[in-house]
Formats: structure tokens, C-alpha cells, sequence
């Protein structure tokens, strides 16, 4: 075994999809790759259950990041065969019960794009290993050096980096860029490229999509949002959206901070935590949780603008009738390359498979419902509750949500020592 060809990942999705038909189906992306490629992702799911609960799992966004298409058509197979068989999973010392991957075949869509960016990874296999980017030639003007856009900047998250951020947020290389000739060009436009389209029109078409994963490599990194800036809880207004704090992103020890809810990150940085201590127990690697701008194995700053995991949380930010999303980025291999051994690779998968069931479990709604009464709610919140309490100020920045605030601050001290004392009992 080696690491799996394009071709290869696309007769994989194509073969799972046929033989297992009632509980997966192969979905088509529609925009085809600079080179002419089309790209499938598998949906695995029995469409019995209430539709409210959908994760998305991408990867090969990076061409040279090897392994990562991989890590995918091993979990969509581990997941099927078990939920077939009627057993559960192990990986090392971490394992799942078939009643745990029963609730989340039957109460999950579980979407799962292993290969987003198929001319780049072509690219990597046979020509150039350390190729990183797609291979669009639209703003090459015919120069070899200058073919591609990198797609995990493409996304339309403070994509006009220029503007958005502070010029000195560019120093460690890592926020983006407009010269073709670079690793990180940003293409011509948010979505110029058919790698980020496809993505968006997964999200567009499965609007219950409410867990993100986007594996890269590498580092041993579990990553939340945001990664513009620092994280602050404080201060609704200073956010992406907000035109008055262009200019002053991606610094560390400064005014600016992105505003995230105080339930929103302890949310992200605990499903964060449980995927880590998944992985750590199969073999005992220890993946780092935090937020994409403190990447961890980097070592410092880490500022991106137009990546995947951020555009993926900004939706609800900028628009609370959309779902809101856990958005996350892995780096897998705490060894630094590209390129394990297949020998090494194997089990890296594990732990990363271990890390995306225990993923897959934090989508599964807390009560189940039967369909008529998801349906139900649907109606309700569209028709009735978002007319009275328009979402638009019920979220993140409206003022609804910071009277909640400060109506929280004020009880949640009030009543805590009531709430330790019934935990006790
Ligand atoms: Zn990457």
C-alpha cells in the first residue's frame, strides 16, 4: 500500500457509495477543476433520522500534504463496515461502541470530501512534490512559476488582506498573498477558484452542515477559530464585518481582538479537546488544541486571511439565519513532513479516524426527535420565532444577544453556588 492517486480516491468514493447503497451516496460537485477534473464526495447517512445534524470533512486542500485524502477514505470505510456489521471501532487503546456509530450513521450526515483539490495533488504525486497550491493558470500569463492558487486563502474571510489587516501582520509569511508567483496567492477573487466553490456548494446544499473539519499537515494540531486575530469575548463590535478595524488586524498585543461568544469558544475549544484525547488514546500522540491564529506548532502568530475553518464560522456571524458552524482545522504528523512513510502514515490515520469519530459523536443532536416534529420546529423557527425576534439581532452582534450577555453575567455568579450544590447531591 502506498498513498492513494486521484484517480484511486475517486474509484474509492465511487465503489464505498455502491456497495453500501442504503446508507451512503456518492454526490457530484459541479465545478470542475482547472485542469477538467470533477470531484465526488460521499454522504453517509440512512436519511431516517431528524435531517438537523450534518459534519463536513474536507481535505487534500494542500497538494503536498499527502496522507490526508487517505485519512478520509479510511474513516467513510471504518464507518460503513461497522455500522454493516453491526459492531463498533477500535483504534489502539481508543475505542466506539456499535451503539455509538449506530447514532451516528442514523442521526448524522456525515459528508465526507476527501480530495478538494485533484490537479494539485496530480501535480505533487508526479511532478513536483512540494507543490502546494491548485494548478489555475488564469493569472500565470503563460509563466510556469506563476500557475495556482493556494485554496485555503480563497475563501471570503477578510479575503482583501490589504485592506483588513495591519501591513505588519504580514511579517511571518503566513496571511496570504497577490503574487501569483507565491505560495499563498489568494487568487483574483473570494471563490475565484472551482476548489473553494465546491466547498461553499456543499455548505449550500446541506444547510444542516453544523461541524467543519479541514485536514491539512503538519504539526499535531486540533485548531478552532478564529485565525485573524486573538480571540476576545468582550466586545461585540470589534469584528470582521466592522470596516472601522480595517487596518488593524492580525496582531497579537494590540485594540483589535475578533469577537467570539464565551459559550461559542468554551464549545469549540472542548469538542477540541475530546478529539485530542481521542487521538492521544490510541497510540498516545498528543495533538495541541487552541486557536488558529496561536498555531501551536508553528511556534508564533500564525494570521491567515481566506481560510476554510474561519469562512465556515463567519457564515452565522454574518448572517444568524445561517446554521451556526464548529469549524476546525487539523494538522496531522507531529513529525515535520509532508512526505511519512507509508510505514509511518498508517498509523497516523488511525489517530486521526479515532480523532473524526469522536468528531462525528459531538454532532449528534441531544434528543431525538421524531421527523414530524423536526419538521415542526423548522416551521416554527421560520415562521413565527425568527418574524418576533429577527435573528439578525438576535445574533452574535445584535442587540438581543447583548442584553442575553449582560443578563447572564449578572445571574450565571448568582446562581452557581446553587448549581455546584445540586451537582453534589
Ligand atoms: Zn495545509
Amino acid at each position: 500500500m502506498t498513498f492513494l492517486n486521484v484517480v484511486e480516491i475517486e474509484s474509492a468514493l465511487s465503489g464505498l457509495a455502491a456497495t453500501y447503497p442504503s446508507i451512503s451516496q456518492l454526490v457530484t460537485l459541479p465545478n470542475f477543476t482547472a485542469e477538467g477534473r470533477q470531484s465526488h464526495a460521499l454522504l453517509i447517512g440512512t436519511g431516517k433520522g431528524c435531517p438537523e445534524a450534518g459534519v463536513l470533512i474536507i481535505s487534500g486542500a494542500h497538494a503536498r500534504e499527502w496522507g490526508g485524502p487517505d485519512i478520509c477514505i479510511n474513516f467513510a470505510t471504518d464507518l460503513l463496515e461497522a455500522y454493516t456489521g453491526g459492531t463498533g471501532l477500535v483504534y489502539g487503546g481508543t475505542s466506539y461502541t456499535a451503539a455509538e456509530i449506530k447514532s451516528i450513521v442514523e442521526r448524522v450526515d456525515v459528508i465526507v470530501f476527501p480530495d478538494i483539490n485533484p490537479d494539485g495533488r496530480h501535480y505533487s504525486q508526479n511532478t513536483f512534490a512540494m507543490w502546494r497550491k491548485n494548478r489555475n493558470t488564469a493569472s500565470s500569463g503563460g509563466q510556469a512559476s506563476k500557475i495556482g492558487v493556494d485554496p485555503n486563502r480563497n475563501y471570503d474571510f477578510l479575503w482583501d488582506f490589504n485592506t483588513t489587516f495591519d501591513p505588519a501582520a504580514q511579517a511571518g509569511l503566513t496571511l496570504a498573498s497577490t503574487n501569483p508567483s507565491n505560495d499563498l496567492f489568494h487568487g483574483t477573487a473570494p471563490f475565484s477558484e472551482a476548489e473553494t466553490k465546491n466547498v461553499r456548494w456543499l455548505f449550500e446544499q446541506y444547510p444542516h452542515i453544523g461541524w467543519f473539519m479541514d485536514i491539512h499537515s503538519y504539526g499535531g494540531d486540533i485548531l478552532h477559530a478564529w485565525g485573524d486575530d486573538t480571540n476576545q469575548t468582550s466586545d461585540p463590535d470589534k469584528n470582521f464585518t466592522n470596516p472601522a478595524w480595517d487596518g488593524k488586524r492580525g496582531l497579537p498585543s494590540d485594540a483589535y481582538g475578533e469577537y467570539i461568544g464565551a459559550c461559542d469558544l468554551a464549545t469549540a475549544a472542548s469538542a477540541g479537546n475530546a478529539v485530542s484525547a481521542a487521538i492521544a488514546g490510541v497510540r498516545g500522540e498528543t495533538y495541541a488544541v487552541a486557536q488558529a491564529f496561536f498555531l501551536p506548532s508553528w511556534g508564533s502568530t500564525y494570521p491567515t486571511s481566506g481560510a476554510s475553518d474561519d469562512w465556515a464560522t463567519s457564515r452565522y456571524f454574518a448572517n444568524p439565519v445561517k446554521k451556526k458552524v464548529r469549524a476546525y482545522c487539523v494538522e496531522f504528523n507531529r513529525v515535520k513532513t509532508f512526505f511519512p512513510s507509508w510505514a509511518d502514515m498508517e498509523p497516523i490515520i488511525l489517530d486521526v479516524d479515532a480523532g473524526l469519530v469522536r468528531f462525528c459523536l459531538k454532532a449528534v443532536p441531544a434528543l431525538s426527535l421524531p421527523t414530524w416534529l423536526c419538521h415542526l420546529g423548522r416551521w416554527w423557527n421560520e415562521a413565527i420565532w425568527h418574524r418576533v425576534f429577527p435573528p439578525e439581532l438576535w445574533g452574535p452582534y445584535g442587540p438581543w444577544e447583548r442584553i442575553r450577555r449582560v443578563v447572564e453575567s449578572i445571574l450565571i455568579p448568582i446562581i452557581r453556588p446553587f448549581m455546584r450544590n445540586f451537582r453534589e447531591r
